[in-house]
C-alpha cells in the first residue's frame, strides 16, 4: 500500500481484488457515469474545462479545451483514443493504474466518449505488457456485462463500444500521430501536425487522444464537481497527479499528490534517499525532461515551476540518483535508448542520435577530447527544434542539462582516462 496525500485515483489500489467491477462499485465506482448520462454532453465538456484538468501524458494541454476542438458539425464519426503506450523512461503510473483499477479508466472512457459524441473508443496499450492488456480486456468485458457499455447504456440512448488494441512495442507509438498510424495498421511513424487529431485523426475523422491518467481523472471530476478538483493544486496546474518515484529512494513507488508539491516533500513521504546517501540529480518527468539537481528540491512540481527551472513537468517520472551515480554513464544509457527508438523518418534525429552516442561513448571511456563537450552541444543544437517530432528534442535534454550542471564530471573522465566512479558502488545503470 503506497502513501498518498490526495488519494483519488490510487485510493482503492490496496483493496481486495481492486481490479474487479464488484470492488470498484463497492467503492463508489460508476457513480460519475450515471451523473454524466443525466447531463448534456456539452455540460460534461464544460465541467472538465472548469476543473482545469491538463493532459497527464506530459505536455499538459488543457483536456476540456481539446475536447472542445472536436467539430460537432462534421458528419464523420468521432473517436476517443486512449494513449496507454506508457514508455517514457522512468514513467510508471498508467500501467499500475490499469493493473490496480482498470475500471477507473473504463468509466473515464465512457464519460469522455459521451461528452465528445463518440460511439467507438480505442485503448492503445503497449504490446510488451500482456498482463495489462488482459486486465483491461477483462474490465471492458465486465463493463459490457453490467450494461455500462454497448447499446443504450443505462437507458440513456447512448451507444459505445471499446476496442482494446495491443501496440507492437515501439516508444515512438506513444507519439499520438504515430499511434494513429499503428492503429490504422501502418508502420508507427509520426504524421505532420496540423491538422491535429481533433480535426483529422483516426481514419481522418475528429479524434480526441488522451493519456490514461487524464481520462481516469474524469469520473471523479464529474462525481465531485469541477470546483472540488480545481481546489487542489496550483493556480495554473490544478488537481492531483500520480508521481512515480524510482531510483535511489528508500521507498520507490507511486505517490498521488496535488500538483505543486515539492520533491523534498515527496522524498520525505518515500522515506528519504537510501540511507547514508544524498541526492545528486533527478528528472522531473522522465529522461526527456532536462535533469535538475539538489538545488531544485523546493520548487513546485507543476507545469510552471518546472518551466521556470528550465525543465518540464512531463509525466512526473521522478528518477532520483545519488552521489554514487556517474552522470555521464546515465546519460549515455538514455541516449542509446533514443538512438534505438528513433523511428528514422527525419535526418536530424535518425543521424543525430547516432552521433550523440558515438561522442558520448568515447567521452565515457575517457577516450574523448575536451572539444567533444562543445561538439555534443552543437549536435544537440542541430537536433533540437529541427526534428519532426518530440523524440528528437527529448534526446537532447539529458545531454545539454547534464553538461550545464556536471561539466566537471565529463572532464574528470578525460583526466582519469575513464569513469572515475567505482562501478561497484553504483546500483543504477550497473
Ligand atoms: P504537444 O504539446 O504538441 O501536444 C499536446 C496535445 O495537445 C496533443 O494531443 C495535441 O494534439 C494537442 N494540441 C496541441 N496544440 C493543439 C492545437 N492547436 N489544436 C488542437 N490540438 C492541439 O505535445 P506532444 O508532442 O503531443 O507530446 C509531447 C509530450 O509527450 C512531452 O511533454 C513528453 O513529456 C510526453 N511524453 C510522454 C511519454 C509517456 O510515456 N507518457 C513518452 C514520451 C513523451
Ligand atoms: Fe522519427 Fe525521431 Fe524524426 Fe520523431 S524526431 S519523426 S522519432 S526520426
Amino acid at each position: 500500500m503506497v502513501d498518498t496525500l490526495t488519494p483519488v485515483l490510487t485510493a482503492n489500489w490496496g483493496a481486495e481484488r481492486s481490479w474487479t467491477l464488484a470492488s470498484y462499485e463497492e467503492h463508489g465506482g460508476y457513480a460519475g457515469l450515471r451523473t454524466a448520462l443525466g447531463m448534456a454532453p456539452d455540460d460534461v465538456i464544460a465541467a472538465v474545462k472548469d476543473s482545469g484538468l491538463r493532459g497527464r501524458g506530459g505536455a499538459g494541454f488543457p483536456t476540456g479545451m481539446k475536447w472542445g476542438f472536436i467539430p460537432q458539425d462534421n458528419p464523420k464519426p468521432k473517436y476517443l483514443v486512449v494513449n496507454a503506450d506508457e514508455s517514457e523512461p522512468g514513467t510508471c503510473k498508467d500501467i499500475p493504474l490499469m493493473m490496480a483499477s482498470p475500471h477507473t479508466l473504463v468509466e473515464g472512457v465512457i464519460i469522455s466518449s459521451f461528452a465528445i459524441r463518440a460511439n467507438k473508443a480505442f485503448i492503445y496499450i503497449r504490446g510488451e505488457v500482456l498482463h495489462v492488456i488482459r486486465r483491461v480486456q477483462a474490465a471492458v468485458a465486465e463493463a459490457y456485462a453490467a450494461g455500462h457499455l454497448g447499446t443504450d447504456i443505462h437507458g440513456s440512448g447512448y451507444d459505445l463500444d471499446i476496442v482494446v488494441h495491443a501496440g507492437a512495442g515501439a516508444y515512438i507509438c506513444g507519439e499520438e500521430t504515430a499511434l494513429l498510424e499503428g492503429l490504422e495498421g501502418r508502420r508507427g511513424q509520426p504524421r505532420l501536425r496540423p491538422p491535429f487529431p481533433a480535426v483529422a485523426g483516426l481514419y481522418a475523422s475528429p479524434t480526441v487522444i488522451n493519456n490514461v491518467e487524464s481520462i481516469a481523472s474524469v469520473p471523479s471530476i464529474i462525481a465531485h464537481g469541477a470546483d472540488w478538483f480545481a481546489s487542489m493544486g496550483t493556480e495554473k496546474s490544478k488537481g492531483f497527479g500520480i508521481f512515480s518515484l524510482s531510483g535511489h529512494v528508500a521507498r520507490p513507488g507511486q505517490y498521488e499528490a496535488p500538483l505543486g508539491i515539492t520533491l523534498r516533500e515527496l522524498i520525505d513521504l518515500a522515506g528519504g534517499m537510501r540511507a547514508g546517501h544524498e541526492l545528486k540529480f533527478w528528472t522531473p518527468g522522465g529522461s526527456s525532461t532536462p535533469m535538475l539537481t539538489a538545488e531544485h528540491l523546493d520548487l513546485p512540481l507543476d507545469f510552471e515551476g518546472m518551466a521556470e527551472a528550465g525543465s518540464m513537468l512531463g509525466t512526473r517520472a521522478l528518477q532520483l540518483f545519488d552521489e554514487t551515480t556517474c552522470v555521464v554513464r546515465a546519460v549515455l544509457r538514455w541516449t542509446e535508448f533514443y538512438k534505438h527508438e528513433s523511428c528514422g523518418k527525419c535526418t536530424p534525429c535518425r543521424e543525430g542520435t547516432w552521433w550523440l552516442v558515438q561522442t558520448l561513448a568515447r567521452l565515457e571511456k575517457g577516450e574523448g577530447r575536451e572539444e567533444d563537450l562543445d561538439l555534443l552541444l552543437d549536435q544537440c543544437d542541430n537536433i533540437l527544434g529541427r526534428s519532426f517530432c518530440a523524440l528528437g528534442d527529448g534526446a537532447t535534454s539529458p545531454i545539454s542539462s547534464s553538461i550545464k550542471f556536471f561539466r566537471d564530471e565529463y572532464l574528470a573522465h578525460l583526466e582519469h582516462g575513464g569513469c572515475p566512479f567505482d562501478p561497484a558502488a553504483s546500483t543504477v545503470f550497473a
